[in-house]
């Protein structure tokens, strides 16, 4: 399981990927996979087996120019090449750093052990960033979502073996973890970015009187504090830039907030005690972790109908779409109006650890099975 050097798994708050890793890897050795995690050293997730070429997570260096990004995660994955070269007992990479590990895993030609990249990000808008692939039959990727993987670059889809969906530990049978009650806010949980759409939110807000927070980091800086204390420097960030400018002028601190990033408990009890995870997306939200939290701990989701959105939502059962950001007023008001022990109950059904696990178990034998093809 090939991690990457940008955070420690499980991730110390904000950490999409490796919160994926977190998830599927116990289940995956509770179904008897032996896991040799390529990650940091700092990382604390129970495995077999650590590879680690760095001390601690080097998240803090993805602000920097991108070749000096591409050699970080190089030496990471020399680190791992150099591993798979030495021992002959890995039956498979499951691969998560973005484009470079397909590379790289690919250029150890027919030798290399078969792989499965998994597509985290939206790839429409950088086709140049995987370029052909040269791994053959041995090298696969999944995707997320299907429409994720709809909007991949051709390269990628013809190396598809198709998509598993996202999962989260907190989904389980609504009878064994009761929730808070609900209060009246509504939670955008995630990165603050123009594509997670935080600016329609806040406005929203202003416009129906309904409190919102606002959850995540901006940039690097997971604490107001951090952020106001970086000073103008800090705007270099072009999420900083789109926070300050878009965002800042209508959180008031009273009726729209941003507390920063949040983790483990405080994060559940926002969520689950929210009215409604709100979703303005305007990028093509490719797997949606939070999207499935916010199901699990009982809370509906009020989106606009973009990337995975209608494919984890069934409209009016366990959240409200739109596809005019306008019309998402009306919507988060209505969002009242669904049950949120069904939401739950759909999570358990559909958004359990273990569902991702065997669905990737799957995906494991048919890339071990092509790659062995005459
Ligand atoms: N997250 C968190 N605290 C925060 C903001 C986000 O723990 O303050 C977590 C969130 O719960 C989810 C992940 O970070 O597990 C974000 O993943 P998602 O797929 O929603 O978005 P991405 O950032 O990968 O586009």
């Amino acid at each position: 399981m090939n991690a990457g050097p940008w955070l420690s798994v499980p991730p110390p708050g904000y950490g999409g990927i490796e919160n994926v890793i977190a998830t599927l890897v116990p289940e995956l050795r509770r179904l008897g996979v032996r896991v040799v995690l390529a990650s940091v050293g700092s990382s604390t997730l129970p495995v077999d087996e650590q590879i680690s070429v760095f001390a601690d997570g080097q998240f803090a260096a993805l602000q920097r120019p991108y070749n000096q990004v591409c050699g970080i995660a190089q030496a990471h994955l020399a680190g791992v090449v150099r591993e798979l070269h030495s021992r002959d007992d890995i039956d498979l990479v499951h691969d998560h750093v973005e484009a470079v590990g397909l590379a790289t895993l690919a250029a150890m030609g027919p030798a290399g052990p078969p792989t499965l990249h998994t597509l985290h990000w939206d790839l429409a808008k950088h086709p140049a960033l995987y370029g052909s692939l040269d791994g053959g039959d041995r090298v696969r990727v999944n995707g997320v979502s299907a429409s994720q993987l709809a909007r991949a670059p051709l390269a990628l889809r013809e190396h598809s073996v198709g998509h598993v969906h996202l999962s989260t530990p907190l989904a389980v049978d609504a009878d064994r973890q009761p929730l808070p009650d609900k209060g009246e806010h509504l939670l955008i949980l995630g990165r603050i970015n123009p594509g997670k759409g935080q600016d329609v939110g806040a406005r929203l807000a202003h416009r129906v009187g309904v409190p919102l927070v606002l959850a995540g980091p901006v940039g690097p800086y997971h604490r107001p504090a951090d952020l106001a204390a970086a000073g103008d420097e800090a705007r270099q960030n072009p999420d900083v830039r789109f926070f300050l400018d878009e965002v800042a002028p209508h959180v008031d601190g009273d009726l729209v907030r941003w507390v920063g990033t949040v983790a483990g408990q405080e994060r559940d009890d926002l969520l689950a005690s929210a009215r409604a995870s709100l979703f303005p997306l305007r990028w093509e939200e490719p797997g949606g972790t939070a999207v499935v939290e916010s199901l699990a701990l009982g809370t509906p989701v009020v989106a606009t109908a973009r990337g995975c959105l209608p494919e984890l939502i069934e409209h009016g059962r366990t959240g409200l779409l739109t596809t005019d950001e306008e019309e998402l007023d009306d919507l988060v008001l209505a969002a009242e109006l669904l049950d949120p022990d069904e939401c739950r109950r759909v999570a358990a059904q559909r958004f359990t650890p273990a569902v991702m696990a065997q669905r990737y178990v799957e995906l494991y034998e048919r890339v071990r099975q092509s790659a062995s093809a005459p």
